[in-house]
């Protein structure tokens, strides 16, 4: 993107906890404007489970046209286990978004802030550092809408892997291993299931391109061991739909939790930048969430505008939070601290004004 000095961002507030971290992070958002020479214009659409509850679509097909028209998109979350389709199962509009969007690439982002909030001994802040690249357009979940008889005696679902949907995918791995520390980690099944070694013999060809980028090839079983025993020595991970789903989650619980994950789903036109976490249910209305990972969220926003002055906000968001968490008072219910969300996100908002551009 050329640089510029407006940005133009869809808001999805959604459900749950999501209009409360939404909230913190727009917060988080006017200060950066009052630091580099840009401003953002914000248009707020109702989806998931309320809107659903309004229109009897949580995801209505005008929403989807206008939002396209946006420079990114913005999500807090969306779904309520008790708002369901008549079929009984719970609605996912986050993943027809991903699908609709052809948002290929969820990068996850997992960095321990404060040791307190791991609950891994002798880990210093920064010392786990590492991405989960997790593809999001097809692998497990590609059967997520079929449906089965009441009767049936069976229900499969499918594996799919496409050559073209891996190629991207892994693509866009390297190249991120390649700004990082140059690693890069395939997480597959490939010893048991054909779609995985075919998954695997995708990312060996990529990796011909990449002779400057170290690869690494763990089952999804053994990754999730060594994540927890060596989670250092990872950079960036990559593997199909599903694994991503469970891995990203068990990584968040390295870093203090859900609301430390940010994420971005990225395709070659579109972007929705959301946390890992879902609507919070068990939390929501309490003010107890934490807006951490939303707001570390919209850094992400900004650098994949990949202009000067956007860097420059995210550098500035970045560095305000880490300057807010390395105080071990400055803890949400979460981390086993006394903030509100509120408090948390004022702190961060104060700390992106006085911090250094
Ligand atoms: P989804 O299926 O949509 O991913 P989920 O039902 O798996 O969602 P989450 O909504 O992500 O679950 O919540 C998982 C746990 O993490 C819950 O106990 C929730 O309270 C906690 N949690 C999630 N987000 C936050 C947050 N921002 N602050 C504090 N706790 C959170």
């Amino acid at each position: 993107m050329t640089d510029r000095s407006t940005y133009r961002v869809a808001v999805l507030p959604g459900d749950g906890i999501g209009p409360d971290v939404i909230r913190e992070t727009l917060k988080a958002l006017d200060a950066v404007q009052s630091r580099v020479p840009l401003s953002f214009e914000f248009a707020e659409f109702s989806v998931g489970a309320g809107e659903y509850l309004r229109s009897g679509d949580p995801l209505p097909e005008a929403t989807l046209e206008r939002v396209k028209e946006y420079d990114a998109i913005l999500l807090g979350s969306m779904g309520l286990p008790n708002v369901r389709w008549p079929t009984g199962v719970e609605m996912t509009p986050q993943i027809d978004l991903r699908e609709k969007l052809d948002l290929y690439c969820g990068l996850r982002p997992i960095y321990l802030f404060q040791p307190q909030h791991t609950p891994l001994k002798r880990y210093v802040a920064g010392e786990i550092d590492f991405v989960i690249v997790r593809e999001s357009t097809e692998g497990l979940f590609s059967s997520r809408l079929q449906k089965y008889a009441d009767d049936a005696d069976e229900v499969v679902d499918n594996m799919r892997v496409t050559r073209a949907g891996s190629l991207r995918l892994f693509r866009a791995a390297f190249e991120l291993a390649r700004r990082r520390r140059r690693k890069l980690t395939l997480v597959d099944k490939a010893n048991v299931l054909p779609s995985m070694a075919f998954f695997r013999r995708v990312f060996d060809q990529v990796s011909g391109d990449y002779p400057d980028v170290e690869t690494e090839r763990v089952y999804v079983d053994a990754a999730s061991l060594y994540l927890v025993e060596r989670p250092h020595s990872f950079d960036v991970l990559v593997t199909e739909n599903m694994f991503g789903d469970i891995i990203s989650d068990l990584a968040a619980a390295l870093v203090g939790g859900m609301g430390m994950a940010p994420s971005a789903d990225i395709g070659d036109r579109w972007a929705v930048f959301q946390p890992s976490h879902g609507s919070a249910p068990d939390i929501a209305g309490r003010g107890i969430a934490n807006p951490v990972a939303t707001i570390l969220s919209a850094a992400m926003m900004l650098e994949w505008w990949d202009t000067e002055t956007a860097r420059r906000g995210a550098r500035l968001i970045r560095s305000a939070a880490q300057q807010v968490l390395s105080d071990p008072a400055n803890r949400t219910r979460d981390l086993g601290g006394p903030l509100s969300t509120t408090e948390m996100g004022d702190r961060i908002a104060a700390a992106i004004r006085s911090a250094e551009a």
